[in-house]
């Protein structure tokens, strides 16, 4: 597919047709070569995706710096690393990156690409091709199933997540780390006095108490029924307790639509030990709950 084909008539209508329709594909392929010298650039480039705003394609067949160039700084090391393992294990390419096309626009570009060894060299022969829209739609189904449907605070599967997380941030950097769990007292009779569907408003408003009175690095989550968790990174328990008691109190004297004092809650409260699982974290600071309820509720016990 070389402009020489292309060119030497006769007989060879073909590539030319050929061309014509790779440049009317809805993306880019491409060959990529790495030079023994280290350089890189693209000897060929169809598509209808090369069109690139601001990234010319003559530039990129000369050096492929003009489009490497535009990539994300998180995604640029990633590419980088995948074209060195293709290089090094003869393995194709298969990654994502994001584009900058303009400033404060970006795209998202799959990549797929198979090596050849050359004498120059290594020659990959692939195919990008422009996926923003599937990575939006990705990220809205990855919020869905994160979120708690009544309260739209995080649910029990995004909770154990984020815990993961920081227990292994804590691990690294030895950073102290409180749980909080919240048990709505009495929470039966709130529902046979109110209805089940104030009972839910009552929900609903507990979460936009607690995102009010917490900090926006803390992770509130709703693990099921009346029961919520708190993350409070970088905190140890002596800063999480006023914070704990705080909400309690706040809790307490709150309307919910009913009228104040008609809703308290019961918190357990647990720092986490470095080393320790996940689970005895949260079996501590679930004991510390059943404490709470068992010393008269609407208080917290550390
Ligand atoms: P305790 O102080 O011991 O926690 O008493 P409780 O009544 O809150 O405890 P229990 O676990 O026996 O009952 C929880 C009640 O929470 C049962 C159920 O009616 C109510 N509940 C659970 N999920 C929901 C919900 O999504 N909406 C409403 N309105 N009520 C719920
Ligand atoms: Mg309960
Ligand atoms: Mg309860």
């Amino acid at each position: 597919m070389t402009e020489e084909n292309a060119m030497t008539g006769g007989g060879l209508e073909m590539p030319g047709k050929v061309r014509e329709f790779t440049e009317r594909l809805p993306g880019i392929i491409f060959q990529f070569h790495r030079g023994l010298d280290g350089h890189m650039h693209f000897p060929y480039l169809a598509g209808s995706g090369t069109g690139l705003p601001g990234i010319d394609r003559d530039a990129m067949s000369q050096d492929a710096r003009h489009m490497l160039d535009r990539l994300d700084e998180d995604d640029y090391p990633k590419l980088m690393a995948a074209i060195e393992r293709s290089a090094r294990w003869h393995v194709p390419i298969a990654t994502k990156f994001r584009i900058r096309l303009a400033p404060g626009r970006s795209r998202w570009v799959a990549l797929r690409a198979q090596p050849e060894d050359a004498q120059t060299g290594i020659l990959w022969h692939g195919l990008m091709i422009d996926i923003t829209e599937q990575m939006a739609e990705e990220a809205r189904l990855r919020r869905l199933s994160d979120t708690d449907d009544l309260t739209g605070l995080a649910n029990r599967r995004k909770l154990m997540a984020k815990l993961d997380q920081e227990i292994s941030r804590c691990n690294r950097h030895g950073s102290p780390l409180s749980l909080m769990l919240i048990d709505l007292d009495h929470f039966k009779r709130v529902n046979d006095t109110w209805g089940h569907l104030q009972g839910d408003q009552v929900l609903v408003e507990l979460a936009r108490l607690c995102r009010a009175v917490l900090r926006e690095e803390d992770t509130i989550a709703r693990l099921g029924g009346e029961e919520f968790a708190v993350i409070l990174p970088t905190t140890p328990l002596v800063r999480s307790r006023p914070l704990a008691k705080r909400l309690q109190q706040r809790i307490g004297e709150h309307a919910f639509g009913i009228e104040p004092g008609q809703i308290t809650v019961s918190i357990g409260l647990a720092e986490y030990r470095p080393g320790e699982p996940r689970d005895v974290l949260i079996e501590r600071a679930d004991r510390c709950l059943y404490a709470a309820k068992h010393q008269g509720r609407n208080r917290v016990v550390s």
